[in-house]
């Protein structure tokens, strides 16, 4: 027990220096002026090679071994803890630090050689920048592949998505693969049929976007005493429970662009407010991986908020905030313009169905190029064979093709199938919580967003990692992950069936 004690206040020590990096990280995002770039990165480096240094410390991997020994004197919450100090600790004790901090640098390197070359739609001036990440990744996975015997693209989901493993997203992918290119079809024609949606008019003054966006975030139950909104490049949710930060991006010409940000964000921001309490500091305490964190704003921005309740709510608002006429802004038209499916190159920019469509693809190649039976020459015509099979449109250029997305500069593979993962998760938890509670969706058509969140707080948000992913999602809705599930909100909504 006393080992056991001796960890916890460890790892409440590295807590606190991965809140600090994530304050820096929400700083340097959102105010800090491009001056403060090159320090800022310094003291980012220095806080992770402390919380490195904290952790590779001989006492740790001894002191866990003590604990393991005597688990059966602590409860479920403890052993869990246990369990995610362990993983923690093998993760970074498997990697050799010149590694590590070599992948930083080449992967530093290639993000900033990468921007240059997405600008000028020049794959050839990118790839030796990226052939190096690629060849490190490769490294980092096939050692931690040995060291925690499983396959190297498994050691690197396990990164992301503690316990994911390829073969299950294999099934569900290929399932997925069989069922969205022929559906998406069906459902682009199917909207072809119908009468015309009515674009809505801009300019729409930010200010005005603003507001909207506060207003929404109270409905939804977000606390501003424990949380900011602002405005950033890319919107992201940083902070930590207690003090979190979410971000969005405006468009005078599309209110709709900041506003499903704000939705998305706040979907992560409601599950770090509502984590356990009593666990906060503790890994237990923490978010589950990126699939149920994803699980979370999928649910609030794809389910709830694209919904017809929803827009039952949001339409009369969005009309005030700017003074809109005309049946462009009834609830029909706007739930319209919500779910209107049209295959496009850009992944960010998706629409609900297509977005899944642009994962497998990106799924499929990660997987190549980590196991070798792809090389980085062979992504960009690679990329447009995926576009075509998947989505039935190719790229004219790298830029807007294989150069579009930010993950695989820097290192981040194992990464991708969490989006969609992600997705397939929150159409079950919210096909459950509206069939154990009837009044949730009712509600939301009033904007009253209570019952919706009581229920996710008692059954996702307050139990923390204290189970696996699939565990969680059992546990909450009676089954195992079923994708079935997501196909069946697919064809309800896009295909009335
Ligand atoms: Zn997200």
């Amino acid at each position: 027990m006393e080992s056991y004690k001796t960890l916890e206040k460890i790892f409440r020590k590295l807590n606190d220096i991965n809140q600090a990096s994530s304050s820096l990280q929400w700083d340097m995002a959102v105010t800090m002026p491009s001056g403060g770039a090159e320090a800022r990165t310094a003291q980012i480096a220095t806080l992770s090679s402390i919380h490195h240094a904290i952790l590779s410390d001989e006492g740790v991997g001894d002191l866990l071994a003590q604990a393991k020994s005597n688990e059966n004197k602590l409860n479920e919450w403890q052993k869990a803890n246990l369990y995610e100090m362990g993983k923690t600790y093998n993760h970074s004790a498997a990697v050799p630090r010149k590694l590590v901090h070599e992948l930083t640098k080449e992967g530093l390197n290639c993000e900033m050689v990468w921007r240059k070359a997405r600008e000028a739609n020049d794959f050839s001036m990118l790839k030796p920048n990226l052939e190096k990440v690629v060849k490190l990744v490769r490294e980092k996975a096939s050692i931690k592949a040995e060291a925690f015997e499983m396959t190297p693209y498994d050691a690197l989901l396990d990164e992301y998505d503690r316990g994911r493993k390829s073969a299950q997203i294999d099934d569900i992918f290929d399932n997925l693969k069989g069922f969205l290119p022929d559906f998406i079809k069906a459902v682009v024609e199917k909207q072809a049929s119908q009468p015309k949606i009515m674009e809505l008019k801009g300019p729409f003054p930010i200010d005005q976007q603003k507001q909207l966006a506060n207003k929404i975030l109270e409905s939804i139950g977000f606390n501003f005493k424990n949380g900011r909104l602002d405005e950033s490049h890319h919107p992201f949710c940083g902070g930590y429970p207690g003090d979190v930060r979410i971000t969005t991006r405006y468009d005078e010409e599309n209110f709709l662009t900041a506003i499903m940000g704000v939705q998305h964000e706040a979907g992560h921001a409601m599950y770090e407010a509502g984590l356990p309490q009593k666990w906060r500091g503790q890994p237990v305490g923490d978010a589950h991986g990126m699939s149920i964190h994803e699980s979370q704003s999928r649910l609030l921005e794809m389910q709830v908020c694209r919904s017809e309740e929803f827009m039952k709510f949001a339409a009369p608002l969005y009309k005030d905030a700017f003074g809109g006429k005309g049946r462009a802004w009834s609830a029909d038209n706007l739930y319209r313009i919500n779910t209107k499916v049209q295959p496009s190159l850009i992944r960010v920019d998706a629409d609900e169905v297509t977005y899944s469509a642009h994962i497998l693809m990106r799924y499929y190649m990660e997987k190549y190029l980590i196991s070798g039976d792809m090389e980085v020459a062979d992504i960009p015509d690679a990329w447009s064979q995926g576009m075509e099979k998947f989505l039935g449109i190719k790229p004219e250029n790298d830029k807007d093709g294989c150069m579009q997305d930010i993950h695989w500069m820097d290192g981040t593979f194992g990464y991708f199938p969490t989006y969609t993962l992600g997705a397939i998760y929150a159409a079950q938890i919210f096909h459950t919580a509206k069939s154990a509670d009837p009044a949730i969706i009712n509600k939301i058509s009033k904007g009253d967003f209570n019952p919706l969140m009581k229920w996710l707080g008692t059954n996702i948000h307050e139990q923390g990692s204290l189970y696996s992913a699939d565990g969680l999602v059992e546990k909450a809705t009676g089954k195992s992950l079923d994708v079935e599930i997501y196909k069946d909100h697919l064809k309800a909504r896009y295909l009335g069936e």
